[in-house]
């Protein structure tokens, strides 16, 4: 029998333990399932940042730990968990994201706030650009930011992503490293952060970077908080340098009652709902990375401590 403690928020455990005991039998795994443990018995653990759980040294057997999120900055530096650590790739997650940022993205491209008639004071024709002829940078090319630019790319947009490493994407034009960075944003009439959070990608749209955006850009921000300076921000959307942001995530989350962002005629804040782990997918890979693990193969989707993600 492998033990499977479930370390998230106990207003998970009704829909993600029905979701999970499904997808383990259907694995053929015999698993005890539990919220609650001796650290000394458990073999694995779901993990949520929003849960209880951050000393794992009690652990000592633990074998793996599958995170219930795509971002671990909040474990990836724990150096009480020695285990592998694998993070959230699934489908759910992906297309709820797709979805997300391509109803962004067409908001802005539309210009739908303009088009939204509230009296017949404002009915004026506005053309927009065709997609061919509009062009969205995506800053990250991972899961989630690839089948973004893929979706973007059937539309017919312009896209350019920028990565760590060089991709080679069908229908992207492909940048990475510092020098691409400067040549993606300067192409970014919208542009999407679909970075992880580390050290290295801390305030990457600083004053500098925001800048060398297109006049008028606008950019949105489902990654996390930290990838975007907000004073700096706030001070681009004040000149029309960037004539949107439209934010899911912040450094502080829930974003503080007084914080500008509210209140601000050009943000849009959305309580970070871009895309949620969705319990019948995602249990599908924990299952799949216990019994990886229970035959000797290694977790799928195992996070890079060095790199931080
Ligand atoms: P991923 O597969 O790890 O992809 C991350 C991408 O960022 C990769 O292309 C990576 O480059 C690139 N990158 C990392 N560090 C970089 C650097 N220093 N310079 C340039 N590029 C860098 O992650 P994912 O699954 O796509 O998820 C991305 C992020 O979305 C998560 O970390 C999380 O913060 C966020 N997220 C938010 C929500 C929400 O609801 N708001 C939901 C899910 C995820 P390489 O390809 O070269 O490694």
């Amino acid at each position: 029998m492998i033990t499977v403690l479930f370390a998230a928020p106990d207003r998970d455990w009704d829909e993600f333990s029905q979701a999970l005991r499904a997808a383990f039998a259907a694995a053929e795994l015999e698993v005890d399932l539990v919220r609650e443990a001796d650290p000394l018995d458990v073999d694995y653990i779901v993990y949520a940042p929003t849960g209880w759980l951050k000393d794992f040294a009690p652990y000592t057997g633990l074998k793996g730990v599958q995170s219930l999120w795509a971002g671990v900055e909040k474990i990836v530096g724990n150096e009480t968990l020695q285990a592998p650590l694998a993070r959230m790739v699934d489908f759910g997650l992906r297309e709820g994201m797709v979805e997300y940022c391509v109803g962004h993205v067409l908001r802005h491209h539309l210009g739908m706030d303009l088009d939204i008639c509230r009296s017949d004071t404002n009915w004026a024709v506005h053309v927009p650009p065709l997609a061919r002829d509009r062009s969205v940078t995506i800053l990250g090319l991972g899961a989630l930011g690839a089948a973004v630019a893929e979706a973007l790319v059937a539309l017919n947009f312009k896209v350019t992503g920028w990565s760590r490493r060089q991709k080679d994407q069908a229908g992207v034009r492909c940048l990475a490293g510092q020098e691409g960075l400067d040549e993606a944003l300067q192409a970014g009439e919208i542009v999407v952060l679909l970075l992880p959070q580390t050290p290295e990608t801390d305030n990457v749209l600083d004053a500098k970077r925001l800048a060398l955006l297109p006049a008028g850009a606008c950019i949105i921000n489902p990654g996390r908080g930290p990838l975007i300076d907000d004073d700096a921000l706030l001070a681009a959307l004040g000149r029309g340098q960037v004539a949107h942001a439209t934010l899911d995530v912040f450094r502080v989350e829930p974003l503080p009652k007084d914080h500008p962002f509210w209140a601000h005629p050009q943000v849009t804040v959305t309580p970070h709902i871009a895309s949620d782990t969705r319990p019948a997918s995602a249990a599908r890979l924990v299952a799949d990375n216990i019994g990886r693990s229970e035959a000797g193969l290694p977790m799928l989707h195992v996070v890079d401590r060095g790199a931080g993600y």
